[in-house]
């Protein structure tokens, strides 16, 4: 894909309700939000906040498009052709739902056409088979009755989003909620708003019916706060950071007991032992892992433990391809390193490893702004050595291309440094001992943990999801599209 000219890019703003776009708020007047390009600030477009009345409007009219549009009740066979057309129209769609994609968030052209958008049309496929393979049961019981459990959608699931990767986390929900039969009212992040709005009209023109998938723009503590909180939502599906998750879950408790899946942060180890096959590949998912998206991951690997003796060699080979990367603009072909989020989101970072190192850690590399040609904020890929389980950059989710190197000598106390005391998302362990992997994959607390390797692949079979407070539920595999469903229990007697 080529580099784009930012100012090209045509913006669709609004909720998308019902159907159609729908601009303003029903009550308070057009309060509207600035949306700014993380590439280098410029404000773009603005959305429209909404009020308590146009969440209302959007989960009543999902609502009864769940009641009457036939979505619920017809073959799950033609559900599934409906979204298979769906993904179609997505994949065809790469260019202008890739620059959308680009243009908004941290996701550079090349990764959002040839990734992200391939990404959220295959997971739209992979939930469509499910629709009409996956029903209820039929019980053992004696022979004069018939026992068993149906599989019914909530009817409408009220679903928000991150702005990390903006159109695969918020597919992610969307499309087993769909394919389950339900409707559903998305939130994204007001940070990342249009790239979803066009994938509600490619729905649209898909065949789902109006109303089945609807897009409400505002920010968390009044529209996702409100959103979550209406009496019509029958469970909640969530993705972002771990305060803002129980922040959900006291509201779902509040507002009737809702069922809630939660996708938290993380702060995920990498442990790396002597005898881990091809160093050189070793270094290249450590280092990929901390910088793709710069860092701004929720499963990046930023804790580095690695076997003493071998972590200096490994730490040069880290550093030398942290020298290759390109920060630059999302628009800009080459760019192989994204800014940050925000110009806040930037401080941030600076400022906890400025504090990490101000309490005795050493800076091996990186640690500095860097210029990425275009005005925005970007954070030089940084490894900080000499730090302990107390230091505020091992303890707190960075969200930034921030490692932290530990050492160890034997495997209890890599397994000790690896359990991080809140978080439990993923983890990645690199040695060529079999029986030592599984040890670990035994006794790390995660979700997830990869064996030579990190990151995900495109098995959707594989569902993700953390242990501790990085979350609750999964999202992914079969267990979210279960998620999706409640499971009624019918008893009948068959005595004449
Ligand atoms: P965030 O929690 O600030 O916001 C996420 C979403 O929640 C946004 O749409 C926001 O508007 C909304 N929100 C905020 N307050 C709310 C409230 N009180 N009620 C309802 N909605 C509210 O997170 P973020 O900064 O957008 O994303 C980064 C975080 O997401 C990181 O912690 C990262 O680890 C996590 N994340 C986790 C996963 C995962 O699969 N576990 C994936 C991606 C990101």
């Amino acid at each position: 894909m080529n580099s784009f000219n930012p100012n090209d890019v045509a913006i669709r703003s609004g909720h998308f309700i019902g159907g159609e776009y729908v601009d303003g708020n029903e009550r308070d007047g057009a309060h509207r939000m600035e949306v700014a390009r993380p590439s280098d600030g410029v404000i773009y477009a603005s959305i429209p906040l909404a009020d308590a009345a146009l969440v209302d409007r959007a989960v009543e009219n999902a609502w009864q498009a769940f009641r009457h549009s036939g979505w619920a009740r017809m073959a799950p066979r033609d559900r599934a052709k409906i979204l298979r057309r769906f993904a179609d129209l997505v994949e065809a769609d790469a260019p202008t739902l890739g620059r959308l994609e680009a243009l908004g968030s941290t996701r550079p052209i090349a990764q959002a056409v040839g990734w992200d958008v391939p990404f959220t049309a295959e997971g739209m496929r992979f939930y469509a088979e499910f629709a009409d393979k996956l029903g209820g049961e039929v019980a053992a019981t004696d022979h004069d009755h018939l026992g068993m459990t149906i599989a019914e959608p909530y009817g409408v699931i009220g679903a928000i989003a991150p702005w990390n990767f903006p159109l695969v986390m918020a597919s992610w929900k969307i499309a087993p909620a769909l394919a389950a039969g339900n409707a559903v009212v998305l939130k994204p992040s007001e940070m990342t708003p249009f790239s979803v709005l066009r994938l509600a009209e490619l729905a649209v023109q898909a065949g789902v019916p109006a109303g089945i998938f609807n897009v409400i723009q505002g920010d968390g503590r009044v529209a996702g706060d409100q959103l979550v909180r209406h009496p019509r939502i029958g469970k909640v599906t969530f993705t972002g950071s771990t305060r803002t998750g129980a922040a959900i879950m006291t509201a779902c408790a509040q507002s009737g007991t809702k069922p809630v899946t939660l996708e938290l942060g993380g702060k995920s180890p990498q442990i790396v032992f002597a005898d881990a096959p091809r160093l050189d590949d070793v270094a290249r998912r450590i280092a990929g892992s901390i910088t793709g998206n710069a860092g701004q991951v929720c499963v990046t690997g930023s804790r580095l433990l690695v076997q003493r003796g071998l972590a200096d060699e490994l730490a040069e080979r880290i550093g030398k391809l942290f020298a290759e990367l390109k920060p630059g603009a999302t628009w800009a072909a080459d760019t192989t390193l994204s800014p940050i989020i925000s110009a806040p989101q930037a401080a941030r970072i600076e400022a906890i490893v400025g504090r990490t190192l101000e309490a005795g850690a050493t800076l091996r590399y990186g640690g500095t702004r860097v210029d990425g040609g275009a005005h925005g904020a970007f954070y030089s890929p940084t490894l900080l050595a000499d730090v302990t389980p107390h230091s505020e950059a091992v303890r707190e989710e960075i969200f930034g291309p921030v490692l932290t190197l530990q050492t160890f000598d034997t495997e209890e106390e890599a397994l000790a440094l690896a359990q991080h005391p809140d978080y439990g998302l993923a983890a990645g362990v690199h040695t060529a001992d079999l029986g030592r992997a599984l040890r670990f994959v035994r006794g790390l607390e995660a979700g997830t943990v990869w064996v030579n390797r990190y990151g995900r692949s495109a098995d959707f079979m594989i569902p993700t999801g953390g242990y501790k407070r990085s979350g609750i539920g999964k999202d992914l595999g079969r267990q979210a599209y279960e998620a999706n469903l409640r499971f009624k229990s019918v008893l009948i007697d068959l005595r004449p």
